[in-house]
């Protein structure tokens, strides 16, 4: 299966080739601003959303996204739509339209008018609605409502009862058979699972895809839907249909079949390797499994590259730790006698060598990174930077498993908003760098280290998007002069 950041970059590469391929969507919201002169602010945003995402606004994760856009169309719409923003086409969907993960809560379900309005359109009647609802609030897993559903609603058959949980707001990607095969290539679900395991197998993916990628499950279906051809899109051309256009994939590197279909099964390695059970080749348990789930030898093979013309890269790997022993020995012994090893020659003991090297380095820069368990020391490493700072920085600090820094990066300069430090963004650097800790640091200018109302919020939105993707949040320091603010001290996280 994929990592989590392989998830996130693929929904986000599906996600950028889906609008690009809406090249005249800006021109169309725009055309269509111009038409109608002055209107309230509910009316453009009801426009964008219909032009650009197809989304209802009656949806409650539409409302979601409407509610976003409220905020951010005080401006007149002339503002919004300027000529650069025109040339930052693919950008707006991630910057405007970030909603909250449903999965986190279902405040849909509270909302007994907007359920009954989903259940009538489903073919509930009057009088049964108020039973089905309380049936359903009582009800916490997806699966568990999704048999209520089918058990309660005779009409809800087949594909239906997806789109009335989706209508419904759970979570949920209608598995009709583009998306399924889409989902299969992509290694997320398996074609081949029997049918009572396909709703699990959905609500997984789906609450997988949508709690990493911080996209609604509305959002998340049209997405795959356009890029698999469930959904008809005027000004896009499906990709990863039957006959799949993979020369434009963006996610090829993700891509299960991508990978079998390009492998040269004429050449000698390609045949000897595909005798081996694709799901465990080494290349291919890497990428499920993680590098930790490989043996020395299949760690080995993947340096390796290619075998010989007896012996697989596999084999030709084993027998090289036969020779040495172990991968310690190998690291210490000199290229030339790794070259001598039938098989290896100077080059794959130079590349074998780099690789020693290159982990020796890191382990170096570990030990020389400073412990960060400690406001004071937090303090002290970020003062120099920050005291004197006229404006506001907010860093992230990405730790390891020791607490060690891995590395610092600046989100934001400026005004600090909330909407300008997403969790999305700050997670998916820790997730990129395998960090198992993170300490957020920003400063006050103002030279009053006191946490503000926004403070106070963001810092309870990072620690929970941390829990829910089990990362620690281990202190937010706000660094004002010679002062600093820690939430850990105060035992706020
Ligand atoms: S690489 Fe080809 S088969 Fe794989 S997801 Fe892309 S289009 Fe589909």
């Amino acid at each position: 299966m994929l990592d989590d950041l392989q998830i996130i970059d693929m929904v986000e590469r599906i996600k950028a080739c889906v609008l690009q391929g809406q090249s005249d969507a800006l021109e169309r919201v725009r055309a269509e601003f111009d038409k109608a002169g002055n209107q309230p602010p509910q009316f453009y945003k009801q426009k964008l959303l219909s032009v650009l995402f197809d989304i209802e606004d009656e949806h409650p994760a539409g409302r979601r996204k409407l509610r976003d856009l409220v905020c951010r169309l005080e401006q007149p719409p002339e503002e919004l739509l300027d000529a650069n923003a025109v040339s930052e086409e693919p950008a707006i969907y991630p910057a405007r339209l970030q909603a909250e993960n449903p999965w986190e809560k279902h405040p849909q379900w509270k909302r007994r008018d907007e359920l009954r309005q989903t259940l009538a359109q489903f073919g509930a009647s009057g009088e049964a609605q108020s039973p089905l609802i309380r049936r359903f609030q009582a009800l916490e897993n997806p699966r568990a409502i999704y048999d209520a559903a089918r058990k309660e609603l005779p009409s809800l058959s087949g594909l239906r009862v997806y789109r009335f949980l989706l209508k419904a707001g759970l979570p949920s990607i209608v598995p009709d058979q583009p998306r399924r095969t889409l989902l299969d290539r992509l290694n997320l679900v398996l074609q081949q699972e029997s049918h009572n395991a396909w709703p699990e197998r959905f609500f997984a993916a789906s609450a997988r895809l949508s709690h990493l990628s911080s996209e609604p499950f509305c959002a998340l279906n049209y997405l795959l839907g356009v890029f698999s051809g469930a959904v008809i899109q005027r000004d896009f051309t499906p990709i990863c249909t039957r006959r799949p256009r993979c020369h434009l994939c963006p996610v090829q590197q993700y891509c299960a079949y991508f990978r079998f279909h390009r492998a040269d099964a004429s050449t000698r390695e390609g045949s000897k390797l595909l005798q081996i059970k694709a799901s465990e080749r080494p290349r291919e348990r890497l990428m499920n499994q993680g590098a930790q789930a490989l043996s020395d030898a299949e760690v080995l093979a993947i340096l390796l590259r290619s075998g010989t013309r007896k012996l697989s890269v596999l084999e030709l790997a084993q027998h090289v730790l036969d020779r040495f022993g172990s991968l310690a020995r190998i690291e210490q012994a000199p290229i030339e006698e790794i070259s001598q090893v039938p098989g290896i020659g100077p080059a794959k003991a130079a590349e074998l060598k780099a690789a020693f090297e290159a982990g020796k380095r890191i382990l170096r820069e570990q030990a020389a990174t400073p412990e960060m368990d400690q406001s004071f020391k937090i303090f002290a490493y970020c003062r120099s930077r920050l005291a004197l700072e006229e404006q506001e920085q907010f860093c992230i600090l990405l730790l390891n498993t020791k607490n060690r820094l891995i590395r610092e990066i600046v989100a934001t300069r400026g005004t600090l908003e909330n909407s300008l430090v997403h969790p999305r963004e700050a997670f998916k650097e820790a997730i990129r760098s395998a960090a198992s800790a993170i300490v957020f640091v920003h400063n006050h200018p103002s030279g009053d280290p006191s946490p503000s109302r926004e403070d106070i919020q963001l810092t309870e939105r990072l620690v929970q998007s941390g829990k829910l993707l089990g990362i620690r949040v281990l202190d937010h320091i706000i660094v004002a002069g010679n002062n600093y603010y820690s939430f850990a001290d105060r035992e706020l996280l």
